[in-house]
């Protein structure tokens, strides 16, 4: 798949599928209009879909502006966001699949950030490709995101979802925020050698101004605490020996960071 990552606002990424064939293009998380409508111009494609993770701001931003220019246009959310995605025309469900250029994308709810929220996951189309997963603010590059709406127990669960995809799968997340998350993952789990190495290579990738996104399952589930809540080390930091209670703690750590 042909996936374009367009830095948007502050620190946004907007990923544009783009199917060359067909001059068609889909974008996960129109943050706002004039990145999307400047990747379309350039690439001459119309745009035929937005697949939106959740309903907030940064991530919906493009959405009436595109719509006004792309009426045929059809905009993809979560159900549960239904009068909270501008322009909204389907209201998907975990186990719901969309398509793309000839690409299956599998619907999955992973609540917490929001109460809504969802991921699109296009699991490997060939055999050595990866598959690709659009992960919106649930799981960053060394992080997760902030509970707005849900519970840890939710954010857990769906953070278990993810870190059981295959470990090639891309990690194409919402924000660039992996050199903070890393320094925040290296005061709970600072003997992490993996850990340690991927800090000192995003450091200098964001110092060179290189995009650190996409990421790895394979990856995160070496490095990232977020993924690794029920690790022994992780464990004992918090010193709270239930899973989720762990988590929650680690959570507020990191708000607090
Ligand atoms: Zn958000
Ligand atoms: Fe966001």
């Amino acid at each position: 798949m042909d996936i374009h990552r367009l830095p948007a606002l502050l620190d946004n990424y907007v990923f544009l599928l783009h199917d060359p064939v067909n001059h068609t293009a889909a974008v996960v998380d129109p943050a706002e209009y004039s990145v999307v409508r400047q990747e379309l111009n350039r690439l001459g494609a119309n745009l035929s879909a937005i697949f939106n993770t959740h309903h907030h701001q940064d991530h919906v931003g493009g959405n009436q502006r595109l719509l006004q220019d792309f009426p045929d246009l059809i905009i993809y959310g979560s159900a549960a966001d239904r009068d909270r995605i501008p322009g909204q025309k389907v209201f998907l469900e975990a186990g719901d699949q969309v398509s793309f250029g000839g690409h299956q994308g599998q619907v999955l709810a992973v609540p917490g950030h929001t109460r809504g929220h969802i991921a699109y996951y296009f699991p490997a189309a060939s055999p050595g490709a990866p598959g690709e997963l659009f992960c919106g603010d649930t799981l960053f590059a060394g992080g997760c995101g902030r509970l707005f709406e849900g519970t840890p127990a939710q954010m857990v669960e769906s953070l278990n979802q993810l870190r059981q995809l295959p470990d090639p799968t891309r990690v194409w997340c919402a924000h660039e925020y992996t050199l903070k998350n890393l320094e925040f993952a290296l005061t709970v789990d600072p003997d992490n050698r993996d850990l340690q190495n991927r800090y000192v290579a995003t450091k200098i990738a964001r110092q060179r101004q290189e995009a650190t996104i996409p990421s790895q399952i394979g990856v995160e589930n070496l490095t990232n605490p977020f993924l690794r809540w029920d690790h022994q080390d992780l464990l004992a930091v918090t010193g709270i020996f239930d899973p989720i209670q762990s988590f929650a703690r680690l959570r507020g750590l990191k708000d607090r960071f």
